[in-house]
């Protein structure tokens, strides 16, 4: 194994940790995948059955895109390839592809015309940033449905899949978790916001453009975010990295 893919692992079961916490995970579903270091065919993924709660970066499975594992012992469920493969062989931008069905974010799947709307401050890196898929067929048991889903995200980084849940993409494990991290913050916001019954106060359209426009300032971030969720996990369960 080398430096770079250690790492890789790290840092992946570092979020999937994490992920868990923040009552991400859905029973023993959902799946976090990254490309492995110099390589566009190879990802890292989480096995199938094991609470994210569980991962450790030795127990991440290396995968090809045809779905056939190369390292690690366990399984991949069969819509974690079907979602995911696509995804990173068709977004070039996709070295990490997080999926969830995170409360919030979810839950604005699941309203007729639910979108992130420019209402609260840490949410406008989104603006006209994010792909609705609204036709939901069912799960992504085969590639055909990747495909679909890819081809609605395109070059973005954030899909909201109606009736299903969110996905997002980055180009590192620090950069795609923070958006997820800020994506389902910001949909907690703006549905507490909404259950109020008073209109939400949109954001001037050029204010939310030139904040969305800052991608280095969130990137940076993103890295001092991702460092600090490890520095608490080495402290309070440092098997994670074993
Ligand atoms: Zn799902």
């Amino acid at each position: 194994m080398t430096n770079a893919l250690t790492q890789a692992r790290i840092d992946l079961a570092a979020i999937l940790r994490w992920s868990a916490r923040l009552n991400y995970q859905q029973g023993v579903c959902n799946h976090f995948s990254l490309l492995a270091p110099g390589s566009d065919e190879l990802f890292l993924v989480n096995p199938e059955g094991l609470f994210w709660s569980e991962v450790t970066a030795s127990s991440l499975l290396l995968c090809d895109l045809d779905g056939r594992i190369v390292e690690g012992s366990g399984s991949v469920e069969l819509s974690a390839f079907g979602l995911h493969a696509p995804i990173h062989r068709h977004n070039k931008k996709a070295r990490a592809v997080l999926h969830t069905h995170s409360p919030y974010a979810t839950a604005l799947c699941l309203i007729d015309g639910g979108v992130v709307e420019p209402v609260f401050l840490a949410g406008l890196q989104f603006y006209g940033k994010i792909a609705y898929d609204e036709d939901c067929r069912g799960g992504a048991f085969s590639t055909r449905e990747g495909d679909r889903e890819a081809a609605i995200l395109g070059d973005g980084n954030v899909l909201m899949m109606r009736n299903h849940g969110p996905l997002v993409v980055g180009p590192t494990v620090a950069a795609a978790f923070d958006r997820l991290y800020y994506l389902e913050e910001t949909s907690h916001r703006q549905i507490l916001a909404m259950s109020a019954q008073r209109p939400l106060r949109m954001v001037n359209a050029a204010v939310a453009q030139d904040l969305a426009d800052q991608v280095p300032l969130f990137d940076a971030y993103a890295d001092k975010h991702l460092t600090a969720i490890k520095r608490v996990l080495d402290r309070e369960q440092p098997e994670y990295a074993s």
